[in-house]
């Protein structure tokens, strides 16, 4: 390995699915690390025991997987590193840039209220805090104590975001922070410091809420004589109403996208264009997406969730999907409604809605047509009228062999000969044959529709009473 090879993370906590926010970064990262021949790696930051979950780990894995964005090397786990967190702590206590610290959680509190009530940041005072020359308070008894960073008191904390330009931060306002808690666990920002250390990070790619996590990280990066990654914090991806994304706008979750249709590559384009752009192109490959990812892309403002704008990208994809791969995917779906299906006519199916669907969801329902008889409801729109030019139609195809060009000649020659325009035909046929009045060309559906349905469809429609 060269020193130089690029190496990013994707570092989730497993402690619900993968959110959208998330599955950007994933992708960020990923297109990142291949663009430049580098290496993807997946950290599962499962320390806080209460809120992580086997279940989530599996649903992060299944929704990257999904989405093709595999890590190059084994998953890092933090809950397997507890040793070597231990070690890092001890090499801190040990060179004095770690401290025990015996205050209680009480006396910690009254240090903060003292410093708001002086109009000061609530901070710990730094009692135990060691400096040439001072003399450190008894150790109280029975008291575990917590590990404290020494932090830089003074100067500036500093780095060029990739995203964000340079950031500054006073080390006056940073803490002592604690980096192991009294029952010897270590703390977050400490674990992504060493883990970024040990899994030779070179750039980080995050949301921007982790902004203010990283003056601590560089601090203890630099107190371990670890290198610094380069940073890049993405800004948030809003809902349509500017306001953060959640569930109360709709799906958040990765695989629920999966379960309504969203085709991977589609997901993968339309995410890739949250945040980052390659001139005016919006519908590009995964390998192109690759070809172009760069860093100085990104956006510096948030990006807006656009419902409207995934649906006609997945339904780009869909159409250029070929309708043997459509049925395929479709298939459990069509299955699970329990219905009378013949499989044999469903990829010419496929093919006549294919080009209108929005989502997969959409195919099924709109295919279902064919397996299912229209509603008497909407065979209710079938006037006296209509009915009777339905009988023509019957009459007229009676005979003919079931091919595209005979039914195009019938048409027309009920249209002639009664001197009737298409639509007062077209529309009682297709509410007839299908319930509704938007369908694909009607020739089309006719033929696909083989012979029999299509006159058991129309005895129906003339039979029902409005
Ligand atoms: N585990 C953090 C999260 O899920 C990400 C930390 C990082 O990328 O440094 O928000």
């Amino acid at each position: 390995m060269s020193n130089n090879q690029i190496r990013v993370r994707f570092a989730p906590s497993p402690t619900g699915d993968l959110h959208l926010g998330g599955a950007r970064t994933a992708l960020f990262s990923w297109a990142f690390a291949r663009h430049n021949n580098g290496i993807f790696l997946l950290r599962i930051e499962d320390t806080d025991l209460q809120r992580s979950t086997k279940k989530a780990v599996e649903s992060i894995m299944e929704g990257i997987t999904w989405l093709g964005l595999i890590p190059d090397e084994t998953p890092v786990y933090q809950t397997n590193r507890m040793e070597r967190y231990k070690e890092v702590l001890q090499k801190m206590l040990t060179d004095g840039s770690a401290y025990y610290c015996y205050s209680s959680p009480e006396e910690i509190e009254s240090m903060r209220e003292l410093a708001r009530k002086n109009f000061l940041k609530p901070k710990y005072n730094g009692l135990w805090r060691p400096e040439k020359g001072k003399q450190l308070p008894e150790v109280p008894k029975g008291r575990n104590p917590t590990i404290r960073f020494k932090a830089p008191q003074h100067g500036v904390t500093k780095w060029n975001d990739i995203v964000k330009g340079e950031i500054i931060f006073p080390n006056e306002e940073l803490d002592d922070l604690i980096i192991a808690r009294s029952d010897g666990t270590p703390t977050y920002n400490f674990c992504v410091a060493v883990d970024d250390w040990d899994m030779r990070i070179s750039h980080v790619l995050r949301g921007d809420d982790h902004v203010n996590n990283t003056p601590k990280q560089i601090n203890i990066l630099n107190a371990m004589g670890a290198n610094i990654p380069q940073y890049g914090h993405i800004p948030m991806i809003l809902a349509s109403d500017g306001e953060k994304l959640s569930k109360r706008h709709g799906a958040v979750s990765v695989l629920e996208y999966k379960k309504l249709g969203y085709l991977p590559e589609a997901m993968v384009n339309y995410l890739s264009r949250l945040g980052w752009s390659h001139k005016n192109d919006e519908i590009f490959s995964r390998e192109e997406l690759v070809k172009w990812f760069e860093l100085k892309n990104l956006s510096k403002s948030s990006a807006q969730w656009d419902q409207k704008k995934l649906n006609w990208v997945n339904s780009h994809y869909i159409k250029n999907t070929s309708s043997i791969d459509l049925s395929k995917m479709i298939y459990q779906d069509i299955l699970e409604k329990n219905i009378d299906f013949n499989k044999a006519n469903l990829q010419g199916i496929i093919e006549l809605f294919k080009d209108r669907a929005n989502t997969l969801l959409d195919l099924v329902d709109s295919i279902m047509i064919f397996y299912l008889e229209p509603t008497v409801e909407s065979l209710k729109q079938i006037n006296k009228e209509d009915k009777n030019i339905l009988k023509l139609f019957l009459a007229e195809i009676e005979n003919i062999e079931w091919q595209l060009d005979n039914i195009d000649m019938s048409i027309k020659k009920i249209i002639n000969d009664n001197n009737i325009s298409m639509k007062e035909l077209a529309t009682p046929l297709r509410i007839a044959l299908t319930g509704s009045t938007k369908t694909p060309s009607l020739n089309k559906i006719l033929i696909v529709m083989n012979k029999d349905s299509v006159i058991n469809r129309i005895h129906i429609a003339i039979k029902t009473n409005n």
